[in-house]
């Protein structure tokens, strides 16, 4: 009887090639469960098409504790989608959704769950300080989040990842937002409720290498700014009034010397300089709108968002996944 009035706790890790932290990690996240004596626990990890053995290391824990989930992914399809599976499937009252790497901290997690408790729909962690990870790593990161926060209407948390706690009512709605281009951390902003944020200072990876590469991170990136932000479009536009503008005076000038002071160069620098300032114009102008094109098309080929190779959840949390 005391069983069925437990709330339910699942937490969701995306794994690719992680075989050297997973024992270890469901080793600490059942200590800092066990300090949650309310609750039932869930643990959903997702197999994100690893190289290595991560997923015999996920099988041989999950059969000696019933709570552990799995969803192998048929090939890698990323972070982000593999995070959103795991929230597909995921049947807590509140879901965690962490890292596999130690770099979201277990030891935080009683703190989230009593944030949640109090009433909070999210509660994320803010990354104080990031230990162990290149100068221009962060550079960057710093620069995307407040860049992103300029341009969009929707207020995404700086310096935060996807280390956070969301309410069931998050989830539900998460899980009816269709777009391919899973940008979480703004999904989860747009939807509202009661946010909350604690920080804390990021340690190193303890095993394994990062599996962000520069260009995985650009394309997170790119992805972000065009679900919720349409201001390159529009800068295309500005771009494009801006120098026809400068066209336009420069013209009136020609005009003047040619015709009134009658003291002209033949050169063909300028010439030259113009036809190439405008043709990059031009090309930059265009690769936004297909950035933007090729997020339509990819929406609208309404493939799945993943797919499942084998996994040891119920089903029925994904039919309209199949
Ligand atoms: N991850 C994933 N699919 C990928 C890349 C990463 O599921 O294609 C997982 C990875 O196993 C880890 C988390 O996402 O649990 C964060 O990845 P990583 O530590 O490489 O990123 P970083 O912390 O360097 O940003
Ligand atoms: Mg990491």
């Amino acid at each position: 009887m005391q069983e069925i009035l437990k709330k339910t706790l699942s937490i969701v890790i995306p794994v690719f090639n992680e075989e050297k932290n997973i024992s270890a990690l469901y080793k600490s996240l059942l200590l800092e469960i066990s300090k949650l004596e309310i609750f039932n626990y869930e643990i959903v990890f997702v197999n994100d098409g690893s190289t290595d053995h991560s997923l015999e290391e996920i099988k041989i824990i999950s059969q000696n504790d019933s709570k552990v989930k799995y969803i192998d992914f048929s090939r890698n399809f990323g972070q982000q989608v593999a995070i959103s599976a795991g929230i597909d499937y995921a049947k807590g009252d509140y879901i965690i959704l962490m890292d596999a790497d130690f770099q979201d901290p277990p030891e935080l997690i009683p703190e989230l769950v009593s944030l949640a408790e109090e009433g909070n729909d999210v509660v994320y962690a803010k990354r104080k300080s990031r230990k162990g990870e290149s100068f221009l790593k962060k550079l960057t990161a710093k620069i995307f989040y407040r860049f992103l926060n300029l341009i969009t209407n929707c207020k995404i948390p700086l310096d935060t990842g996807d280390f956070r706690i969301i309410s069931r009512k998050v989830a539900d709605i998460l899980k009816q937002m269709p777009e391919q281009q899973k940008f979480l951390r703004g999904q989860i902003a747009w939807i509202g409720f009661r946010q909350k944020m604690i920080e804390y200072d990021r340690p190193v990876r303890t095993k394994g290498r990062s599996n962000y590469s520069y260009g995985k991170m650009m394309k997170f990136a790119i992805d972000g700014i065009t679900s919720f932000s349409d201001f390159p479009l529009k800068f295309a536009t500005f771009l494009g009034f801006f120098v026809s503008i400068i066209a336009f005076i420069l013209m009136l000038w020609a005009l003047y010397q040619r015709l009134i002071v009658k003291e002209y160069v033949q050169g063909w620098t300028s010439l030259i300089l113009s036809v190439l300032f405008i043709g990059g114009i031009q090309l930059i102008s265009i690769g936004i709108i297909g950035e933007y094109i090729s997020r339509i098309a990819g929406n609208i080929r309404k493939r799945p968002l993943y797919i499942v190779n084998e996994t040891n959840c119920e089903e029925n949390k994904d039919e309209d996944k199949k």
